[in-house]
This record gives C-alpha cells, structure tokens and sequence, in this order.
C-alpha cells in the first residue's frame, strides 16, 4: 500500500532504513522483481507518461519513447540480463605470506539512497538511477523534478502502485522538500542537474560523510575537421542540437572549426534544420518547447550573439525558440559564457586543431566532446589531449546509449559515473573480505 504523502522525510527515511536493515533488498529475487514491476509500470503506463512529458516540455511521443521510455526499458533489460554476472564475488589471489586463505571482494548494497531529478528527461533521470540502486539492493527516495511537474505527478501517482512501498519512496516538491530531505542522512546521494545545487547538495552531503555522484552539465564542444562531408555533419549535429529543443546535459553546446569549413556548414544546417522540422519549426509536431518562462528569457537574450544564419525567432506565449544557428559567433559574447541548454547552436572559428585543443583546454572540462573528422591522428590527439565526461566521433550524444560505458562527467561537469554494471558500482560497496582457516 503507497504511503500518506504527507509523511516527513525524516519518517520516509527511518521507514526505508527499516525496512533495509531487514534485509529484505538484499536478494537478488527480490531486486529482479523490482526491475520487473519498473518495467511494467513503464510498459503498462506509457500513454500516461507520453501526455505528461508533452504537457512539461512539448516531447513528441516519437522522442517521449526514444530518450524516456524506451531508453529506460533498455537499462532495465540490459540490468536483468546481466545482474548476475556483476554480483559475483571477485576472487582475489592471496599473497604466500598468508599461507592457505582465500580471498576475494564482493558487493554490498550501501542502504538508503537518495536520487534528484531534473526537469529535462524528468522520466529517465529518475529512473534510471533507481534501476541502478536497486539493482544494487537499495532502498531508494526518489525526487522528481518540480519543473516537470506533470511527469513528477504522473510518477509519484505510479512508482507506489509497483514498486516495493517498505523500500521505495517518492518525494516530490521543489528547494523546501528537497532541503528538507538533504537534512536527512543517506547512505548515497545521485543528484542530476546544474552545478550550483550540485555544491548545495555536496555540502549537505559533507555534514553525514554520505559519498556523492554529481551528474551536471558544462558547455559541449564539437570539432568539425575540413576533411568532413558538411551535409552529413550538419545531419547528425542538428539532430543532436535540437532534439528537446536543445535541452539535453550532453547536447552539443557550439561548433569549433576554421572559417572555410563554417561558411560550408551554414547552407547545410539550414538543410538540415528543414529537414528536421519543416520550414516552419513552431508548425513541427516534433519539436519541443522551452520549460518555463524563465529559461526562455534567459535564451531569448542569446539570441543576439554573432550573426544568424537560421531560427532566431521566439514566441514568450508559447515559450517557443526556433532552432537557431549562429555564425561568427565571438569567444566573448553571451552565447558563449553559460551552457546554453536550449535550442541555440553558436560557430567559433578557429585556425586549425591546435588552436581548437587549446580553446578547449582553456575552459572547464565538459560533459561530452564530440568531433567530425577522417583523420586518426586527430582522434587520437582529441582523445589524448582533452579531458571531458564522454567523447564521441561522428554521432553527438549516442555515447551515452551504449549500455556499458560509463556515463558522467568530470571536473565541473561532475563526478562519479553510471548505467550499467557502473550503476552497481556506484550503489554498492566493494567490501574486501579474507577467510584465513584456523590452525
Ligand atoms: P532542476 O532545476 O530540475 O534541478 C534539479 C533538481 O535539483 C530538482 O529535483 C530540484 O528540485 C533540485 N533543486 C533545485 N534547487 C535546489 C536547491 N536549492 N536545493 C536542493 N535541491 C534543489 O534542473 P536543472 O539543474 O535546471 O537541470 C539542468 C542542468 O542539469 C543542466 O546544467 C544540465 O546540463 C544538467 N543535466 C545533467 C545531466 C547529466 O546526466 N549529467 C542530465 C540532465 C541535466
């Protein structure tokens, strides 16, 4: 039976730590089961969760399944599938010193963990990290987005009627709930969103000693080499772009290439932004809108930067912003001071792949770095030379749906990693054990 909604967090807490200290989450049935019912109430549920994903960010149902649904269903199978194999104890040779002992690490579930939410995927960033903490034997809080609020609604009203009510948990609510919550103590905290609360939630954690994962954001450059087919990059850059409108944490932020290379980009991304959305994008069925009022004032004022070579429209009433592309776009201007999380793409030129390292270099360590180029030398020097959460050639984005590759970011765009078998090692403990026989 779901929980009264008005419970405290300190007695959401307490009731899961209850509930964990049972052991009850600790077999493996019992963790495939909750994977099981995730996967129904996903299955079950989908047209529920397509209207509320359109009513937060109008998502087509195409992309409502491509980047929420199905995205998750696919970590939950892959989880299933291969659960097994990650939970086995690793045997670890004994040193002669020791004499005949047997050793080896294994994995232990952490306890309560606590997952925050962002508004821009509300579905999948909520649920994916529950199926790692569960997999792993968690209990599990669950914080939607307030931003989200139809998605969050539409979450706290389902995860209760699947899940495990002793040990799974929704809070929804905005900074109070969530301040509220940081008070308490976990055993892990996975937060999702901007850097500014990522330090808000890193100082709470502090005060318990509870370890982090901060999955943020940060500005995602790609390199287009003058050696690259500019119909073929404009293609996959624009899908990766605007897809969300832009508002993806590994969305490719600007464009880095030489000046040649740029003006033969421009033709092809107006191409392709028709391609994508028609010739009246605000007419597409497929493309999003902006969350709210206040990211939309905030891109509205990018607007303005470099030179326009397609989009720049905007309508407040609608909080639609056309998919926009921006040439000549000055390291110094306004587009390019914050990750721009919404549908603006800005072109930097460059000299050459020295000065496009060196650009990147100069600035904090993104996400994902993406680059189109024929050239090993330059993927290898990219791979070599930079640091960033992910790096991807030829396809933005589609690195993080590989299922056994680690996801996260590092230096301002986070710490910490997940999806996968790297969900059980981040919601587990690795614990050294030796069994020494006596005499
Ligand atoms: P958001 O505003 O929804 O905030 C995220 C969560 O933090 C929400 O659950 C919210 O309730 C909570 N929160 C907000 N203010 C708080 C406070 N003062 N104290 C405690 N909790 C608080 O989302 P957002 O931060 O605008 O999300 C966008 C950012 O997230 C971008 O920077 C984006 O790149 C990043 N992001 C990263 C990933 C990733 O996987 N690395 C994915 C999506 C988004």
């Amino acid at each position: 039976m779901p929980h009264p909604t008005s419970e405290q967090p300190a007695d959401v807490v307490a009731r899961l730590r209850a509930t964990f200290r049972t052991g009850r989450t600790k077999p493996t049935a019992w963790r495939t089961a909750q994977l099981r019912r995730l996967r129904a109430m996903l299955t079950e549920n989908d047209a529920a969760l397509v209207a509320a994903l359109h009513e937060d960010l109008g998502k087509s149902a195409y992309e409502a399944f491509r980047t929420e649904i199905d995205f998750t269903l696919r970590e939950i199978d892959h989880t299933l599938d291969h659960l097994d194999a990650w939970l086995r104890p690793e045997p670890a040779p004994v040193p002669p010193h020791l004499g005949e002992a047997t050793a080896w690490a294994q994995y232990d579930p952490l306890g309560v963990v606590l997952v925050i939410a962002p508004w821009n995927y509300p579905a999948q960033l909520l649920l994916a990290p529950m199926v790692g903490a569960l997999a792993a034997g968690n209990a599990v809080v669950a914080k939607p987005s307030e931003l989200a609020p139809a998605t969050s609604a539409a979450l706290a009203g389902l995860l209760p009627r699947y899940l495990d009510n002793d040990a799974v948990a929704v809070v929804e609510g905005g900074v109070p709930e969530t301040t509220a919550l940081l008070a308490e103590r976990f055993d892990h905290i996975f937060y999702t969103g901007n850097g500014t609360v990522g330090r808000i939630v890193m100082t709470a954690a502090a005060r318990h000693l509870t370890p982090v994962t901060l999955e943020l954001g940060g500005k995602s450059p790609v390199f287009v080499d003058r050696d690259t087919d500019p119909a073929a990059v404009a293609e996959r850059l624009a899908a990766g772009k605007f897809l969300n409108a832009g508002q993806t944490c590994v969305a490719p932020d600007y464009v880095l290439t030489d000046p040649e290379t740029a003006r033969a980009l421009e033709p092809a991304l107006i191409r392709a932004v028709e391609a994508l959305y028609g010739s009246d994008p605000a007419a597409s069925e497929s493309y999003g809108r902006i969350v709210n009022e206040r990211h939309f004032d905030r891109l509205a004022a990018l607007l303005g930067s470099g030179r326009p070579v397609t989009g720049g429209g905007s309508d407040r009433a609608t909080k639609y912003i056309a998919p926009t592309v921006l040439a000549d776009v000055d390291p110094g201007a306004p587009v390019m001071q914050e990750e721009i999380f919404g549908p603006v793409l800005p072109i930097v030129t460059v000299r050459d792949l020295d000065e496009a390292i060196a650009f990147i270099n100069d600035r904090e360590k993104p996400l994902a770095l993406y680059a189109f180029t024929g050239s090993d030398t330059t993927r290898r020097r990219l791979a070599s030379e930079t640091s960033s959460g992910g790096l991807g050639f030829g396809l933005p984005l589609a690195h993080l749906t590989v299922p056994d590759l680690p996801f996260g970011g590092v230096g301002e765009s986070g710490m910490g990693n997940y999806h996968g078998r790297y969900s059980i090692e981040t919601f587990s403990h690795r614990k050294a054990v030796l069994d020494k026989p006596l005499g």
